[in-house]
């Protein structure tokens, strides 16, 4: 087969190194906008230890110990500068972006992938009719660059500010910590993700971003004002700005299908979702494994492959939207749980998924298919 990938992040990569190890002799390439060194973000959190859990990409690298990666088995909420330490009840892994992404783009050379950077794929009817099958896995690009008005997303912008920070305090367990300011509630999501990085995620409402003055501040005068606000929870230390990233809302892409022709959306292009859950590489690993077992099903017909993939892939990638959805929501709400005990507001958090079906029943259930080949 002859296939293009559209975008070399965790998706395009996961899809095209696994399915090059399974077929050497097909014609894999991967077309990247940015350069090689690029990439945006810090750390995330992964489910599982590496080399053990199919759904972290790190279990696919055969170097996956050299990237220092860190596994969290604590939950730690503050609130009223009180903290609560709880059992995360599985092993999570914080792993840097920059250092995961570049580990499997090696990986997909080593394979044979020819990897064409600072490449960006502008028009896909062309390239439809010279490949097999075209996998578009440019994230959240996506919303801008759709191809095709079949491929068109669905968006929904969430009501908080966020932005994403690193740290050199290591915050040893999953942190959430709440700051009722004189501006406003601020909310910090960290973690290490390294032995010597953590990320800081910061999100608050519109109102508060502007009662604060974020919107007109520099970007060293935001990171000097956010590590103010959490001066005692960073033991002092600085918060970072990645050049290029603002403070911004969070945006959700969604589909009723997952292909139009020859053509299939994967990781953030598919969906993207709210990173309280911290599960969008997760669904990047899970959507291409399904996707390689279609391809291997329906090998020699390419319309039964992306119909097979599709079926299988969207009951996951709603049970995501859904999940995301509604954490996004309780946080977007938090304000109005400031006045609660840090007990009270941890049993909160806890329960704001758990009228929905599991999502890692799910995945787990979609990987073990996937995964029979
Ligand atoms: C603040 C924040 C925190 C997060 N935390 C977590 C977490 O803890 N855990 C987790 O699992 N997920 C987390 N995520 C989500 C995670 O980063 C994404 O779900 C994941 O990166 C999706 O992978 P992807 O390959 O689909 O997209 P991306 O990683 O966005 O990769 C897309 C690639 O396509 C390229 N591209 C774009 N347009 C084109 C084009 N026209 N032509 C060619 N190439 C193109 C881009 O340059 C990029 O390299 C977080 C996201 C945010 C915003």
């Amino acid at each position: 087969m002859n296939i293009l990938v559209i975008g070399a992040g965790p998706a395009g990569l996961m899809f095209a190194s696994q399915i090059k190890k399974l077929n050497p002799d097909w014609d894999i390439c991967i077309k990247e906008k940015n350069n090689q060194d690029e990439t945006v973000g810090w750390g995330v959190v992964l489910p599982g230890r590496a080399p053990h859990h199919p759904a972290n990409p790190l279990s696919y690298l055969p170097n996956y110990e050299s990237l220092d990666a860190q596994y969290l088995d604590a939950f730690k909420m503050t609130h009223h500068n009180e903290s609560a330490l709880k059992s995360t009840g599985l092993t999570l892994c914080g792993a840097e972006r920059k250092s995961m992404i570049k580990a499997m783009r090696d990986l997909c050379i080593r394979l044979g992938i020819h990897i064409d950077y600072e490449q960006p794929v502008e028009n896909l009817e062309l390239a439809s009719t010279q490949y097999d099958l075209v996998v578009v896995s440019n994230g959240i690009n996506h919303a801008n660059q759709f191809y095709r008005e079949a491929l068109k997303p669905n968006i929904e912008y969430g009501t908080n500010r966020y932005m994403w920070y690193g740290t050199p305090n290591l915050f040893n367990e999953m942190n959430l910590i709440f700051k009722a300011h004189s501006k406003g509630v601020f909310v910090a999501h960290a973690y290490k993700y390294s032995s010597d990085m953590s990320t800081f995620v910061v999100e608050c409402s519109e109102e508060t971003y502007l009662k604060s003055g974020l919107d007109e501040m520099s970007a060293d005068q935001a990171e000097a004002f956010i590590a103010s606000v959490f001066e005692s929870d960073l033991n002092g230390k600085p918060v970072i700005a990645q050049s290029g990233l603002k403070w911004r809302n969070f945006m959700t892409l969604s589909h009723e299908k997952a292909y139009d022709g020859n053509i299939v959306l994967l990781g953030d292009a598919l969906q993207s979702g709210h990173f309280s859950i911290g599960h969008g590489t997760t669904m990047a690993v899970v959507g291409a494994q399904l996707l390689i077992k279609s391809v291997h099903q329906h090998a020699n017909n390419v319309i039964a492959v992306v119909e097979h993939f599709n079926t299988r892939v969207m009951p996951v990638m709603k049970l995501f939207d859904q999940h995301a959805q509604t954490s996004r929501l309780w946080f977007e709400s938090v304000g109005e749980l400031m006045h609660l005990s840090t007990s009270q507001i941890a049993q909160s958090f806890t329960e704001r998924r758990e009228q929905l079906p599991s999502l890692p029943e799910a995945l787990a259930k979609a990987l073990g298919y996937a995964l029979q080949r």
